[in-house]
């Protein structure tokens, strides 16, 4: 599985800086996970190979360029962009985010081609297949509903928290995998701003170190993003302070391999 957290933001001489602004990573060329900076960050080849986006919740970071990347392929879509989330998200979406205001109502335009954009609910059950991907979402614990995702192409198997404080359900369905080859998790604040994490339902280094305790797999690849580029050497400072084996702190643009 190829995995790439795409940059949000680029130097002077146009090199993905390493702060995380946006939150969008990419699964094997195709499938989007969250899409903050899906109309910034993707090659000409990618935008065309992109037709499914997976929406963990609807804050800023996640969607900020998803309008922007629908209008921009408007003309030349063949087939519509899938949003896959669940249905509180959709209805977010659709109430506060395309809703003529903000952004046209893509779910309702057409191109020469036919519909450009198509809500794909996530079933109750949270499994279902994007691409030749299966994927289980579990609700996390957020300020929005929202979920964290395991995903696997039938050979890796990988799982993003998403953005979340404390939660347990996520890491029991962890739990339960056979084989889990990396983590995606999210440390959002320094120590210090634990309150300021608390309220907003995210984590800080320590915080993340409790958690990775509900978690019985040894071994994987523990990346962790969501940084806030403000505080992002004093989270990374904590993080080393945990010597948590195989834990380090995934690069925007980089190419992942699993
Ligand atoms: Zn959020
Ligand atoms: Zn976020």
């Amino acid at each position: 599985m190829k995995i790439q957290l795409l940059p949000s933001t680029f130097d002077a001489h146009g090199q993905a800086t390493l702060e995380q602004r946006l939150t969008c990573f990419l699964i094997d060329d195709c499938v989007a996970i969250d899409a903050g900076s899906i109309a910034i960050a993707l090659t000409p080849e990618q935008q065309n190979s992109v037709r499914d986006i997976i929406v963990t919740h609807p804050h800023m970071d996640h969607i900020a360029s998803l309008p922007i990347f629908i209008d921009d392929l408007y003309p030349t879509l063949k087939q519509p962009m899938r949003i896959h989330a669940t249905r509180e998200v959709i209805g977010l979406l659709e109430r506060d985010v395309f809703n003529w205001n903000v952004y046209p109502r893509f779910s309702d335009l057409k191109n020469d081609y036919g519909p450009v954009m198509e809500y794909v609910p996530i079933p109750d059950s949270g499994e279902f297949s994007v691409a030749h991907l299966r994927v289980k979402a579990v609700a996390v614990n957020h300020i929005v509903p929202t979920v964290g995702l395991l995903v696997t192409d039938g050979k890796s198997c990988v799982a993003f928290s998403s953005d979340t404080a404390e939660t347990d359900a996520f890491w029991e369905v962890l739990n339960k995998t056979k084989h889990l080859d990396a983590l995606f998790i999210e440390a959002s604040f320094p120590d210090e701003m634990s309150k300021l994490a608390e309220v907003s339902r995210h984590l800080t280094p320590s915080s993340l170190g409790k958690e990775l305790k509900k978690l019985s797999h040894n071994g994987m690849d523990i990346l962790a993003v969501h940084l806030k580029p403000t505080h992002r050497e004093s989270i990374i400072k904590q993080l080393k302070e945990l010597n948590i084996p195989n834990l380090s702190v995934m690069s925007p643009g980089k190419i992942y391999y699993w």
